[in-house]
């Protein structure tokens, strides 16, 4: 019969494009509860829907970050039952860690970690009774490796991949299958949000040498490594649907091939300056490593490589 899929975050990026994907599937295997925190800003999702709309698919309000939304949207499902949870809900965060406050750090690990572990939580019971069950995790390679002014984010998303590498061992026991979905940049609302977030900061309490580190040396290549390096939402999407199809659904799934090699340095040293030194050699080293860096990431955009990026 029909698998129920509930999807996080659905009112735009990725979120929006796994709900819509798995929607159409072909041979209607889904059913799917696509939800946002917000329903004014369901009309995107309605659209890319099509006719699936309340046929395969149907939009509810839930915010992660309450326990009472959650409640009232598992309660709306017939038997509260959801046999693939994909939490997808999350929020970025990017700035010298001086000026960002204790209030804001917490409200990404509210999103990013409790929102997520707050789903898990609510669906997991019922998945354990019935011995069957997939929860997807849209992690990021700043899950297994830390970026340059992501401190806070790449923390909350280290911490959702401790925590779901230790759950994942024990519902194997249960036939639920866990999956980390680990993409590098990709290109939706997400980037543009932080912009403009870091565009309205005037950094209390942060020296001008960091100030002119992010601004003048990390936004710049950011901004590149996003236009050469980034995915599309619907990439992304193909690549958590595919996992979604398999029997034996893997733990891992990095979507961008480009990231494997850089991740990999860190398991290549386990004295770990090998990736420190390297990350920091890409960034400030400019007279000879960044500009060799940048060149390839221009080799990179030559078509062969595009393909790899977003395959058709
Ligand atoms: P996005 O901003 O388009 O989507 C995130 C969605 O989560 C938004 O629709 C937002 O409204 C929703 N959301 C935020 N707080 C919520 C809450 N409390 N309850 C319910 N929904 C909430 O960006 P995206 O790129 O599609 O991000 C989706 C996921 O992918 C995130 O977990 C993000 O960390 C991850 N990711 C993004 C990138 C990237 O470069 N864009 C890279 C790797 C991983």
């Amino acid at each position: 019969g029909q698998r129920t899929v509930l999807v996080t975050g659905c009112s735009s990026g990725i979120g929006l494009q796994i709900a819509v994907q798995l929607a159409q599937d072909p041979n209607r295997r889904y059913c799917v509860i696509a939800t946002m925190r917000d329903l004014k800003k369901k009309e995107k999702l309605e659209e890319a829907a099509g006719n699936s709309l309340n046929d395969t698919l149907v939009v509810k309000r839930l915010d992660v970050c309450s326990d009472e939304s959650v409640a009232e949207c598992l309660n709306s499902i017939p038997n509260c039952r959801v046999d693939v949870l994909v939490n997808n809900a999350g929020i970025g965060q990017i700035g010298p860690i001086e000026s960002i406050s204790m209030d804001d750090m917490r409200k990404v690990f509210e999103t990013n970690f409790f929102g997520a572990v707050r789903m898990i939580k609510a669906v997991l019971p019922d998945m354990k009774r019935r011995r069957a069950g997939h929860i997807v995790v849209i992690s990021s390679v700043m899950g297994l490796q830390g970026v340059i002014f992501n401190d806070v984010y790449a923390a909350s998303k280290f911490a959702m991949e401790g925590f779901c590498e230790s759950l994942a061992v024990q519902l194997l026991q249960f036939n639920i299958f866990v999956s980390m979905v680990e993409p590098g940049p990709v290109n939706t609302e997400f980037e543009m949000k932080l912009m403009e977030e870091v565009s309205r900061s005037e950094f209390p309490g942060t020296d001008v040498d960091t100030i002119r580190y992010f601004k003048e040396v990390y936004l710049p290549a950011s901004h590149e490594i996003f236009v050469t390096m980034g995915q599309s939402p619907n990439t992304v999407a193909k690549a958590t649907v595919k996992v979604i199809n398999m029997a034996q659904p893997n733990f891992r799934c990095q979507t961008n091939v480009l990231y494997t090699p850089l991740i990999a340095l860190k398991y290549a040293d386990e004295k770990g300056n090998l990736s420190v030194r390297t990350f920091y050699n890409l960034l400030f080293n400019f007279g000879t490593l960044f500009h060799f860096s940048m060149n390839l990431l221009k080799c990179i955009t030559c078509n062969c490589f595009r393909r790899r990026v977003n395959p058709a």
